[in-house]
């Protein structure tokens, strides 16, 4: 199909200082958990993205120094020239598809808390990074710099850029966003200093000029310089002579770099979750740069929509088009838009998973895009697949994230494939969780998917359609999945944090009653020890009918949210709802009137007014049709079934995320002759 002309503007080239970038997708740079010990994991990941037509790709953050270390969270290294090999890989590759390279040359400064180099933390005044994390508090206060430190700071930037440019990068970085060394500087809150880098905004901006300085002397005219820079904060400073101090720091450095890359400063407004803000929320912050600047601008939005995109062209907001998630969830994008295939974008639901992979320590995953951080160790391509290695027909039960991902996955491998639900709709716990506060893009998962799946031959779509073992015995399919799901249960937990008897009794409901209808009478209790999103959401909406009262056994109300940049969002829609908070409390009873809590630590009790209890805790696979099946033995031979295999949460109960991947998983290893779940080791170059 050829492109649609309303997108022409997003195919043209863009001029950044010596080099071009070949259209106005870009992505920016992003964690990808996998740092220089996953080079050929690291460089697939990032070649996909250039095949899919991103003009631009980036690194994550890369280390200069020693005295930049974030472990144990991933980050990358250009510490010596032995770095050099692991990222020309990943110029090499991006090279392959006419892409640029771009790297994030990175300080941590406060923020590094040097666990493994065990160097003093830098800082411009010694004020430390507060963090509210127990996963990123650290006891180490940061060293106060003094002009020798400047002084090898701009040297290791230099020879950082150096090696860069040695690895085949055709963008380098200075970051002064986030919290790092360089954007410390810039805040009077950090820096105060009373030399020459400290105090006026020309002072406080010097390192930053020093550092953009250093680097394209040490690049030449072979690479351009970006800057990298968090305005959330400057933004809400008046400064003397303009708006804000965003906009003298943007003024002052106007032409200096090849390229503004403009951002927010915390991770949860950055990388801001679809829960709490919409596509494009970063313009009200950097909608000014390009006024002041006449080098190209960059910014992100978790933009999935051309049309959203050809605005901010158009509007003059940016020039070109920031992708992070977006790139995640779909490396194709760009090509898909190009041919005339937008409708196929499978978008970011900005669920935030992949952050929360970061976190975790470990490679990038993505809800929407099972194939992320798998393109090498699985040799799993979003967009090729191994064609089907028989004409057996498949039948899913089950048409939640997993049924649907591995029904999408067989189909597209040329599979005759059939899927039955028992609910007059597909999309499974999706059903419910898309109706509660905030969850309405998450309904990508199944939107995607069934887009996907409609009109192709080789797919029967059955909803409405309750499976017992009889309807898979008389279905005449040779492979049965079973991807029924799991229930929640009314187990309470125990005070050595293992779950403990299910609680029985007149208005004790899990998320299955709410999903099936109820209504609970109020003063309603939430209790909580799931942790991620759900307990969370379903306090938010019932606050809207009546009293609720959230309980939960960790120090936070959804405490993994922090993982996904959403706690602090999900606290201030809990206060905003009016619904009470009762952090390291578990429920030890409830009798119609009154629930009984106990301190986690203490045991001391309290009582909470309650008519209806919420029980939001374990979850247990859904598996007795898988279970009712594997008994009928030699029934199933009769009836020509090979194979039964369960995926998702009836095999293990997980998030969407692991629901989506299992299915995939599935998918691809079926009759692919390989072993399950395995997959080859990366090693350092
Ligand atoms: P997952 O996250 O693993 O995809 P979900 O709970 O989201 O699991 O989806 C499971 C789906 O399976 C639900 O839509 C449910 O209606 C369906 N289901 C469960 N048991 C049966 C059955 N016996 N026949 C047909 N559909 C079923
Ligand atoms: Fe988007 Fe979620 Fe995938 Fe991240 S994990 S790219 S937020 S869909």
């Amino acid at each position: 199909m050829a492109r649609n002309p309303r997108f022409d503007a997003l195919f043209e080239p863009v001029r950044i200082g010596p080099v071009t970038a070949p259209n106005r997708f870009y992505q920016v740079p992003h964690a990808s958990g996998m740092t220089n010990a996953l080079p050929r994991v690291r460089a697939a990941f990032r070649e996909t993205k250039a095949e899919g037509g991103w003009g631009v790709v980036c690194t994550g953050a890369v280390s200069i120094h020693p005295s930049s270390d974030d472990s144990p969270l991933p980050f990358a290294t250009l510490w010596d020239d032995r770095d050099i090999r692991a990222h020309a890989l990943m110029t090499e590759a991006v090279h392959r598809h006419g892409a640029l390279a771009g790297v994030e040359l990175w300080h941590g400064g406060a923020c590094s808390l040097n666990r493994t180099s065990r160097i003093a933390p830098l800082s411009p005044s010694g004020m430390p990074w507060l963090s509210t994390h127990v996963g990123f508090m650290g006891n180490l206060r940061p060293r106060a710099m003094d002009r020798a430190d400047i002084t090898a700071l701009l040297g290791w930037q230099a020879d950082g850029a150096r090696r860069a440019r040695a690895a085949g990068f055709d963008i380098v970085y200075v970051y002064a966003g986030m919290g790092y060394l360089p954007y410390e500087f810039l805040l009077p809150e950090y820096n105060r200093r009373s030399d020459e880098y400290g105090g006026s905004i020309e002072n406080r901006t010097r390192l930053v000029r020093e550092l953009i300085e250093v680097t394209r002397e040490a690049v030449g005219d072979r690479c351009a310089v970006a800057l990298r820079i968090s305005l959330e904060e400057l933004r809400a400073k008046p400064g003397r002579n303009a708006p804000s101090e965003a906009h003298e720091v943007v003024a002052l450095l106007a032409d200096l770099p090849d390229l503004w890359d403009v951002k927010m400063d915390s991770s949860p407004t950055d990388c801001a979750p679809s829960r709490f803000a919409a596509e494009g929320s970063h313009e009200p912050i950097i909608d000014f740069v390009k006024k002041l600047t006449r080098k190209p601008v960059v910014g992100v939005g978790r933009f999935t929509s051309p049309d959203f995109m050809v605005s901010q062209i158009k509007r003059g907001v940016l020039d070109l088009i920031g992708g992070a998630r977006p790139s995640i969830a779909d490396p194709f994008l760009p090509k898909k838009i190009d041919e005339g295939r937008e409708h196929e974008i499978r978008e970011c639901i900005g669920c935030n998973i992949c952050i929360s992979s970061w976190h975790d320590g470990v490679p990038v995953r993505c809800t929407q895009n099972p194939t992320a951080g798998e393109e090498w160790r699985r040799g799993w391509h979003p967009e090729r697949f191994a064609p089907a290695a028989s004409s057996d027909g498949v039948l899913i039960v089950g048409g939640g994230p997993s049924g649907l991902e591995c029904a999408v996955t067989l189909a597209r491998r040329g599979y005759r494939v059939t899927v039955a639900d028992g609910a007059p709709e597909f999309g499974g716990r999706l059903r419910f969780e898309t109706r509660l506060p905030g969850l309405k893009t998450w309904g990508r998962v199944a939107d995607w998917r069934l887009g996907q799946l409609r009109g192709r031959a080789n797919v029967s779509l059955y909803p409405g359609s309750e499976m017992g073992v009889d309807d898979v015995l008389m279905s005449e399919h040779a492979h049965v999945v079973v991807a029924t799901g799991a229930r929640w249960s009314r187990m309470l937990y125990s005070t050595i944090e293992f779950p403990a008897e299910e609680l029985a009794g007149a208005r004790v409901y899990t998320p299955d009653d709410l999903a099936a209808g109820v209504e609970p009478e109020g003063p309603v209790v939430v209790f909580d020890f799931d942790n991620y999103y759900l307990a969370g959401a379903i306090a938010e909406d019932l606050a809207r009918r009546g009293r609720v009262d959230y309980v939960t056994t960790a120090g936070n109300a959804s405490a993994w949210t922090f993982m996904t940049n959403e706690l602090p969002l999900v606290h201030r829609a809990l206060g905003k709802a009016g619904v009470a908070i009762h952090t390291l409390q578990r429920v030890t009873a409830f009798d119609g009137a009154e629930v009984v809590l106990g301190d986690v630590f203490t045991g001391a009790e309290k009582r909470l007014a309650c008519r209806s209890l919420v029980i939001v805790g374990v979850r247990t696979p859904r598996d007795d049709l898988y279970r009712s099946l594997e008994a009928r033995g030699a029934e199933l031979e009769a009836a020509g079934i090979r194979s039964i295999t369960r995926i998702g949460d009836a095999d293990a109960p997980g998030a969407i995320v692991h629901a989506v991947h299992s299915g995939h998983r599935f998918a691809r290893e079926f009759e692919s002759g390989g072993a399950t779940g395995s997959y080859t080791r990366d090693f350092p170059i």
